[in-house]
Order: structure tokens, then C-alpha cells, then sequence
């Protein structure tokens, strides 16, 4: 029997949530038994060969390429998890969201002191990807089927979720994988 599909992406996080997910230890040896990745930073695979079962995604949306990846996830993952306090609620990059966006870009690129008189010009090239005004949690943009709590959520809630899904089982994210003092 083939073994239900996982893929993964981090859109505006820092990376602890894929981190976190790591930490699961040698439990990875029984996730390889049960599930198969496809498109994620684990194995570095960038495009989607298959239908995926369960998509994971760290981190919000600041940018117009992380719509894009997330609409992609959408459309192919038949479950969608948000993970973690910057997919499930804009998280630490939303800080900015009470700022204007032109405030933000004079500060980083023009009055910031780290910056050299020299280097001082917002970056406006063709390719990069177009800043939003507001940076939005996922399921503002799309559809999520569940939301995973924490910064990062530990592994063991990680695990317990992923299982879950696997297995068919109903979410019941009990108050030990949930606290966070
Ligand atoms: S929720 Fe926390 S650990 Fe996860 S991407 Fe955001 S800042 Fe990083």
C-alpha cells in the first residue's frame, strides 16, 4: 500500500518550526516508515510529482511569492496545516503591520544605522518578489484544515498532529502539547 504524501514550506517564518520538527529525533526513522515527503526544504525537492496528503506550512505572508507558494499548497495538498504562531497569526513578521510599509522600508534600507551611506537604496529590481502592506496569517489567504500552536510548536505536538492526520485520527491536541510555560 503507498504511503500517504507530505510537503512542507516555510513562507514568512524564521525556520524554528521546520527546526522544531526536527527534534523529534529518532522518531524521523519511524516517520520515514510511515509517510513519504515530497516537496519540502527536507529533501530539497521544489516541485510537487505528485498529489500530497498533508502540507505543511510555517510562517505567513509578506510577500506576493509566498501567496503564491501557499495557493500552490492549497491546490495540491488535500489537508493543510498551519504551523506555528506566524502561519496561524501573522507572528513575529506582523509587528510591522501597524507601521506604513514606506516607514518600514526608509528604516531598513535608508536611516537604518547598520546601513552604509553608501548602500543606502531600497532594492526595486524586476525579480523580487512584491511586498504586501499587511503581512497576513494563512488562512486569510486560503483554506486551513487545522492549526498548530506555539513559537515553534513543540516536537511533540508536531508529532502527535502528524500521526494524527496519518492515522485518520480526530486532532485532540491535549493541554501538555499545548502550554507553553
Ligand atoms: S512560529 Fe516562531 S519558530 Fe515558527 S517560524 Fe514563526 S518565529 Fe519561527
Amino acid at each position: 500500500m503507498s504511503k500517504p504524501v507530505i510537503a512542507t514550506a516555510s513562507l514568512a517564518g524564521c525556520f524554528g518550526c521546520h527546526m522544531s520538527f526536527l527534534d523529534i529525533d529518532e522518531r524521523i526513522l519511524a516517520l520515514a516508515e510511515l509517510v513519504e515527503f515530497n516537496k519540502s526544504p527536507f529533501d530539497d525537492i521544489k516541485r510537487f510529482s505528485k498529489p500530497v496528503d498533508i502540507g505543511l506550512i510555517e510562517g505567513g505572508c509578506c510577500n506576493s511569492e509566498n501567496v503564491h507558494v501557499l495557493r500552490d499548497f492549497r491546490k495540491n495538498c488535500r489537508i493543510l496545516v498551519s504551523v506555528g504562531e506566524c502561519a496561524t497569526m501573522g507572528g513575529l513578521p506582523s509587528l510591522r503591520n501597524s507601521i506604513p510599509l514606506r516607514e518600514c522600508f526608509r528604516e531598513a534600507y535608508l536611516e537604518s544605522p547598520s546601513v552604509a551611506p553608501e548602500d543606502r537604496l531600497i532594492p526595486n529590481d524586476e525579480e523580487l518578489p512584491i511586498i504586501l502592506d499587511k503581512v497576513m496569517p494563512c488562512h486569510e489567504v486560503v483554506l486551513i484544515d487545522a492549526f498548530l500552536p506555539g513559537c515553534p510548536p513543540s516536537a511533540d505536538l508536531i508529532w502527535e498532529a502528524l500521526t494524527a492526520l496519518v492515522e485518520g485520527r480526530p486532532l485532540r491536541l491535549g493541554y501538555e502539547l499545548v502550554k507553553f510555560d
